[in-house]
């Protein structure tokens, strides 16, 4: 086996980051102390509200994600049914088991029941098309030739309508095509670059592994192709990149495999886009994987600072629903001042928190490793903004969200600052606002998550989506429901839940 200069540091000898399992109530009083008088949420609140107004007077088209689940939330039998179909259907390798779960997952479902305008419309669409023509329950016999046809259409008919939804988040197939759609997006909106995302999670195999690592490859190559190595690093477009993808075995007890395979190979995408002068963000992934990304993260800071000093692009996402969402960014603050580098940190609120929910039950941990209310992670994003604002020594700080209000702090505290940084939004979501907010100031700069592949890779990111904006406390979900009043919209974060929102893990468990 190649020997590889990467020191295998054991995670159990490291001591970087408070426990993620701690009372939360704790956590947040001292993040709102941070904020003390750092923020004027009213003025935030104000700045908002005509860009809230505006959206509502233009609605997104009745085809698109927001309005389809407001239509079906998730917790209807509706919302579950597509749920579950964009979940499963797409890899479903054969006809017959197509055929007998889009049967099961449609016939729970009454998609025509509520009809009202945009409903009608969608009941022309594809899922209320094929279940007209399901195989009624236990179809057999005479009619069974022509319900077995039928079923099939159906389930081409329902595969067209995942596929549809699909689209809304993909930009493109190929990179080529996600280019081609960029370039005409900066037509309308110059202020736009875009971070480009392999579609994919988790390798299972080396094969897989590998082929990630290729199309990784060849992204960087051709981004490199249409940017400009002589520009600032935040105004080429960038690639963002999932180390689940890159390694088979990407969890804590491989820890020295994945230091002896998989920092060479990160490294070397590095090395391609240093010399291209392009943002490699690593994405964040879930809780239990944190120490092991930030052993790799730490690795190739090293080698970022010994290869590529002036490069500046290196970057990696920090979610601020963890509870150790503050430590961390003081730590890779610490990291960069450590190798003399500077880095780019992309802050999200968190994509997994139902995930991590489950699995902090399942185990019975003592707490939960993210916030139990909504409001909390808020506080927390805007805290973890302060801090990163404060880093700008070391950091180009980029803001991920679509929520209205959070724009409008970050874009006040970072003024206040007169720092430098950037906005970012999901392809496919956010796009109204953030038709205002850039329509507002002219200066600001937003980039794109931009996720690019074929539409059968789509899946858990689809999920993760669904997931996201079914959530009644969703900005985005919000926004499109205009029961939901202005006051309520951008109400402020800025206050303690002494509680936990959930019963604590162990207390689920007794008294048996
Ligand atoms: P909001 O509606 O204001 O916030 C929703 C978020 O609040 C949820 O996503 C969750 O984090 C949190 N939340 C919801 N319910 C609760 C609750 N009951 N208690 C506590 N917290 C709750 N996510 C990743 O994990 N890794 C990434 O690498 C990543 N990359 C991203 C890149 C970009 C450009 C963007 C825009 C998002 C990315 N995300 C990533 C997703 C991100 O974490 C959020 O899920 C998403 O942006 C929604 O947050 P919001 O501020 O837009 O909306």
């Amino acid at each position: 086996m190649a020997t590889s200069p990467v020191q295998d540091t054991s995670p159990s000898t490291m001591q970087r980051l408070p426990s993620p399992y701690r009372p939360e109530a704790a956590v947040v009083a001292d993040r709102l102390q941070s904020l003390h008088e750092a923020l004027d949420w009213a003025a935030a609140a104000a700045a908002a509200g005509p860009w809230v107004q505006a959206v509502r007077r233009h609605p997104p088209p009745f085809w698109a994600m927001e309005s389809l689940l407001k239509e079906y939330p998730i917790s209807s039998a509706e919302g579950l049914a597509l749920m579950r179909l964009a979940e499963a259907l797409l890899r479903v390798p054969d006809a017959e088991t197509a055929v007998a779960l889009t049967a099961d997952q449609l016939s729970r479902a009454d998609f025509e029941g509520a009809a009202d305008g945009a409903l009608a419309r969608l009941s022309q669409s594809a899922i209320s098309l094929s279940k007209r023509f399901l195989p009624a329950e236990g179809a057999q016999g005479e009619g069974g030739v022509f319900a077995r046809l039928g079923a099939r259409t159906v389930v081409a008919a329902t595969l067209r309508a995942v596929q549809l939804l699909g689209r809304q988040f993909v930009l493109g197939q190929t990179i080529a095509d996600a280019m081609r759609e960029a370039a005409a997006a900066r037509r309308r909106q110059p202020q736009l670059r875009f971070s480009y995302d392999m579609l994919g999670e988790g390798a299972r195999t080396a094969a897989d592994a590998e082929r990630y690592f290729v199309h990784y490859e060849e992204a960087i190559s051709a981004i490199a192709a249409a940017g400009d190595p002589g520009r600032p690093v935040q105004h080429n477009d960038g690639i963002s990149i999932k180390l689940s993808a890159l390694h088979p075995r990407y969890e804590a007890f491989q820890h020295g495999r994945v230091m002896q395979e998989l920092v060479p190979r990160v490294a070397a995408l590095c090395r391609r886009a240093a010399a291209a002068n392009i943002n490699l963000t690593i994405d964040a992934e879930e809780v239990d994987r944190l120490e092991l990304s930030l052993d790799v993260f730490e690795a190739l800071a090293a080698q970022v600072a010994r290869e590529h000093p002036r490069w500046h692009g290196f970057g990696l996402a920090l979610q601020a629903y963890q509870t150790r969402a503050q430590e961390l960014i003081g730590h890779v603050a610490q990291v960069a001042r450590r190798h003399g580098i500077r880095l780019m940190c992309r802050l999200v609120k968190g994509a997994y928190w139902d995930a991590e929910i489950k699995r902090a039950q399942e185990l019975g941990l003592p707490h939960y490793p993210v916030f139990t209310h909504k409001h909390h992670t808020d506080v927390s994003y805007l805290a973890c903004a302060r801090a990163l604002l404060q880093a700008q020594d070391v950091i180009f700080p980029q803001f991920a969200t679509h929520n209205a209000g959070t724009i409008a702090a970050i874009v006040q505290m970072a003024r206040g600052m007169d720092a430098k940084f950037e906005l970012q939004r999901l392809h496919g979501m956010g796009e109204g606002v953030y038709r205002e907010v850039l329509q507002d100031d002219p200066t600001l700069a937003c980039r794109v998550y931009a996720p690019v592949g074929r539409h059968r890779d789509l899946l858990a990111y689809l999920v993760r989506r669904l997931l996201e904006n079914g959530a009644n406390s969703s900005f985005v979900h919000q926004l499109a429901d205009e029961s939901i009043g202005m006051d309520e919209l951008l109400r402020s974060p800025l206050h303690l839940a002494p509680q936990s929102a959930l019963p604590l893990p162990p207390a689920l468990y007794r008294p048996a």
